[in-house]
């Protein structure tokens, strides 16, 4: 079997010892096909995971040979061949599929910090929930790889705890705390976790710069979704002209931009020069104790259309700031998550019931 480019497929699948019936699905990909980009895309991408990245000369797919737990690597290693072309398409096919599909959908959630990662996190129990998770950084996961003034540590107060043990992070149980040994460890737990499923899509290095807002029949403002661009292009502005935003329509935005910085606090930013909120105080002093209750119970939709969550919440309420204790971003982005599902089934039980009157009628 040789495929558009000359590659002899059948050597590869002998060499990586695939079965021709687990083949099948990697045979449809764009390798051997050459169907369109738009097809390609439609491909089933679990088909990728059948086939084993590399090939060692020893003929043995990696992962086998294993003694004592470690690889056994082979002197030499042997890829399997790829046009750089396919590289390209593999990549810019998924992600324009991405950005067509998630052009509307049911959540848009910005910034991708403790608050917003817990947030999806908790939709992905929802899978019939559309979200995209929008965070301005290359790396997500906002200030939670480090405890405070960079150290390692993380500490969660408790009940905060529970959020770990559902995502099996191991803690030192210290009473009424307890502290996971490394931020990093906790964050890229919830990341990977968020990360596979299926009903969300990250989109990092993309900034929201401003708000969709809409009026409704009665002349109320809502939040109907997000104004984007790439991080770098938003950064830019001052030096380019006509560099346009693209949109995501959404029935609802959670905001979890974190506290005032750089691009922190640009939900409530955006909401208090639009006049939808009074002026934002921003964060008062700092008090652990009030700090996080107050964060967790201030969870809400501010505007319809819009819930913030995480320290964002402190910004317009003047709230104590909390510093390096991070229980309360866990749960008020559950807390969010929960409003978000509230008014999504909401939205789904009236639109069902105003079908019911007019069939009735
Ligand atoms: C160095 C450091 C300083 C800290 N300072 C404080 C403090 O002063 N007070 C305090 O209470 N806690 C502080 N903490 C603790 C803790 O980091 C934060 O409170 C916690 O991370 C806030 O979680 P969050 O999810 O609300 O926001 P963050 O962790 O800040 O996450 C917000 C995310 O949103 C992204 N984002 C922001 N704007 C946009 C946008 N327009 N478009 C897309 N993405 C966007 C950011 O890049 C970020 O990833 C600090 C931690 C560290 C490591």
């Amino acid at each position: 079997m040789v495929d558009a480019f000359g590659t002899d497929l059948g050597a590869i699948l002998t060499r990586v010892s695939i079965s021709a019936d687990r083949m099948a699905p990697l045979v449809s990909l764009p390798i051997s096909t050459g169907l369109p980009v738009r097809h390609a895309a439609a491909a089933p991408r679990r088909a990728l995971c059948v086939a084993p990245r590399m090939a060692f000369r020893d003929d043995k797919p990696m992962g086998e040979g294993k003694s004592n737990g470690y690889a056994k690597l082979p002197k030499d290693v042997e890829f399997s061949p790829i046009r750089e072309s396919q590289v390209s398409r593999a990549m810019t096919s998924r992600y324009f599929s991405d950005l067509d599909e998630f052009a509307e959908c049911d959540v848009v959630i910005t910034g991708a910090g403790p608050a917003g990662l817990a947030c999806a996190y908790e939709l992905t129990k929802r899978p019939d929930i559309k979200v995209a998770l929008i965070e301005q950084n290359v790396a997500p996961g906002g200030g939670a790889w480090l405890g405070g003034q960079l150290f390692s540590a993380m500490v969660v107060r408790k009940p905060a705890h529970q959020f770990l043990d559902e995502l099996e992070i191991p803690y030192e149980d210290e009473g009424n705390y307890v502290v996971v040994k490394h931020a990093a460890l906790a964050t890229s737990t919830l990341l990977s976790k968020v990360l596979q499923a299926p009903n969300v899509k990250l989109f990092n290095a993309t900034a929201v710069e401003d708000l969709i807002v809409k009026e409704d029949d009665t002349g109320s403002k809502y939040v109907a979704g997000v104004v984007t661009n790439w991080t770098l292009v938003a950064l830019n502005h001052s030096t380019q002209s006509c560099m346009d935003p693209n949109v995501v329509e959404a029935k609802v935005v959670v905001s979890s931009t974190g506290h005032d910085g750089p691009m922190g606090a640009s939900g409530v930013k955006r909401l208090e020069r639009l006049g939808l909120v009074p002026a934002c105080p921003g964060m008062y002093a700092l008090d652990m104790n009030s700090a996080e209750d107050r964060i967790v119970s201030n969870t809400r939709e501010i505007v319809p259309g819009i819930v913030l969550c995480g320290m964002e919440v402190s910004e317009v309420d003047g709230a104590p700031r909390m510093g390096p204790t991070f229980g309360a971003m866990f749960v008020s982005g559950q807390k969010a998550a929960q409003i978000v599902v509230d008014k999504l089934d909401g939205q789904v039980a009236g639109a069902k019931k105003a079908q019911e009157k007019a069939m009735a009628a």
